[in-house]
């Protein structure tokens, strides 16, 4: 279980995250949701053990997390941090040494279904299939905490619904915790159990999404555009 307990980050200037109380349910996949300089990424940052709060503490598994909980966690950054002389092989050898619990035959699965070459260079890929081998080597992982930083970028809209059906089927929920961020709430939404909803460093919302669709009668995408009209960065800018 991932814990959040009273958390500020501030980095030197800004305040990121505002004391976020919060628990991620071990088992489920979590989307954490929220406009552009939310704290998405700075929330699975604090997971990953990259950055500390500045106030508070979070807890992985029981534990106040820090670097080495990285040999926990499978962490998708929003960086494009691969090697670009690598091929997709190398990338794949090149993480296996790095964790031991990466599955180099699910690896391979995963290649197969992405429709990747595994003998192509990193850096003469599209920035799509670029964003495909982000996926492999996370999901090839088999750390009980699979965080991924906004995997959807750079992929073209037309492929994510089956890209997304390829996550559900190489993520194992008897074991494995998921938490995902986005600002594309529409395509992810059919994947996710729970929302974690951020506007301006704060939590404003946690929701199951079974009770939230039964309740509700809208999408959440509807539901955002309700919460977090004038909030927008564009109408700021004019008041
Ligand atoms: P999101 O992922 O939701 O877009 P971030 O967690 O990246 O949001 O950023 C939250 C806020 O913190 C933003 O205002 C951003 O500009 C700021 N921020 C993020 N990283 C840094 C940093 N390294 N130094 C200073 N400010 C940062
Ligand atoms: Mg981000």
């Amino acid at each position: 279980m991932i814990r959040f307990e009273q958390v500020t980050k501030r980095y030197l200037s800004k305040t990121a995250l505002i004391d976020v109380d919060l628990e991620f349910p071990a088992g489920k996949i979590i989307g954490v949701v929220g406009e552009n300089g939310s704290g998405k990424s700075t929330m699975l940052k604090l997971i990953a053990g990259l950055l500390r709060p500045t106030k508070g503490r979070v807890l992985v598994n029981g534990e106040p997390s820090h670097r080495r909980i990285a040999r926990k966690v499978a962490y998708l950054s929003e960086l494009e941090t691969y090697y670009p002389f690598f091929t997709v092989q190398e990338t794949v050898d090149y993480h296996a040494a790095q964790f031991g619990d990466l599955d180099r035959k699910k690896a391979w699965e995963i290649i197969e279904f992405m429709g990747l070459d595994p003998n192509a260079k990193i850096k003469h890929l599209s920035k799509g299939n670029r964003g495909r081998v982000k996926l492999v080597v996370t999901l090839a992982r088999k750390a009980p905490y699979i965080l991924m930083d906004e995997p959807l970028s750079g992929l073209d809209p037309i492929v994510r619904d089956s890209i997304i059906k390829g996550m559900i089927s190489f993520i194992d929920l008897d074991y494995q915790t998921v938490v995902i961020t986005t600002h594309e709430v529409n395509e992810v939404e059919p994947l996710l159990d729970q929302v974690v909803a951020l506007r301006e460093g704060q939590v404003i919302k946690v929701m199951d999404l079974d009770a939230f669709r039964s309740n509700e009668g809208m999408s959440l995408a509807e539901w955002m555009t309700n919460h977090y009209a004038g909030h927008s960065p564009l109408k700021k800018q004019g008041s």
